[in-house]
């Protein structure tokens, strides 16, 4: 959608760093690359980029810092709703949704399935191989920039999270757990809130490969080397088919269905309390930072 070449210090960096090869980069370290409207829309941007390029045949994903993605940045716009519209507003919108800045349910619903379900969605669909290189800690919504990848290489030190049952929600907005970990991880995954170890999620098929810290991005990069000699044809249709057999075994029906859910809870929440999520956790989350703990949601280090 964009040739433009990054300015500034863009959320999201770009580059072929080697014949038929984009690296798409998040670029928020500091914040352990925890995701506003901008770094989605940048890595929106970038990732159709590499679409349109007819001689970029594989993308690999990665991230700069300790932690590939902390999920949600609670602090954009103050977490006032009106402000994250705003900024959504600022952008060129990848699906049919509006008014996000409606009152109620019907605001954040739009909200999500623009930012959320239909970038991912998007992202999925992306007709040339991708894979991910992950390391360090990934939370909740930091789900949503693994799993819509076709390959995942983790190195050791990656750890997988989503702390929405602990917030009062059934599950980040993407929700694959079934599909990518089956029934009783995805529930002992969500009942729980504890991460789940690179090692753990590469047993379950959740990930391809578990490699060294220092190598991850070398691995990531080899792998796209092999994929990248195949013809582009014979990657775009095979990956049609694998994604229309993972739909057909249920899993796209699975996505829309726990969006109902996913908004039935926040609108749970707001209505007992006015904040979307369970005020407890929010209290809680508070008293763990002034306790210096490391344990947290929106990024803040
Ligand atoms: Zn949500």
């Amino acid at each position: 959608m964009t040739d433009e070449a990054p300015s500034g210090d863009p959320k999201v960096l770009y580059a072929t760093p080697a014949p038929q090869i984009a690296r798409v980069t998040l670029n928020r370290a500091a914040q352990r690359n925890a995701q506003d409207t901008e770094l989605l829309y940048a890595l929106n941007a970038a990732l159709d980029r590499a679409a349109a390029d007819d001689a970029v045949r594989v993308i690999v994903i990665d991230a700069l810092g300790p932690d590939f993605s902390s999920g949600h940045d609670l602090r954009e716009a103050g977490g006032n709703p009106a402000g994250i519209a705003d900024n959504m507003y600022r952008h060129d919108r990848v699906g049919t949704w509006s008014g996000f800045r409606d009152e109620g349910a019907a605001g954040q619903l739009a909200r999500e399935q623009e930012l959320y379900v239909g970038l991912c969605e998007r992202w999925r669909a992306l007709p040339k191989p991708t894979i991910v290189a992950v390391q360090g800690r990934v939370i909740a919504g930091g789900l949503m920039l693994v799993w819509p990848f076709d390959i995942v290489i983790a190195s050791e030190d990656a750890s997988f999270q989503d702390n929405t049952l602990a917030m009062g929600i059934c599950g980040a907005e993407l929700f694959a757990h079934p599909t990518e970990l089956g029934i009783r991880k995805a529930k002992e995954m969500l009942f729980t809130s504890d991460s789940l170890s690179a090692q753990e999620a590469y047993r379950l098929g959740m990930v391809n490969r578990v490699v060294p810290r220092e190598s991850l991005l070398d691995e990531a990069m080899a792998m796209a080397g092999r994929i990248a000699e195949k013809s582009l044809w014979a990657l775009r249709v095979t990956k049609e088919v694998l994604n229309l057999a993972e739909d057909a075994m249920g899993r796209a029906t699975i996505v829309r269905s726990a969006v109902g859910y996913h908004h039935l809870s926040h609108a749970h929440w707001r209505a007992l309390s006015g904040v979307p999520v369970d005020p407890d956790f929010i209290r809680g989350s508070a008293v763990a930072r002034k306790g210096g703990l490391a344990q947290h949601i929106s990024g803040e280090k």
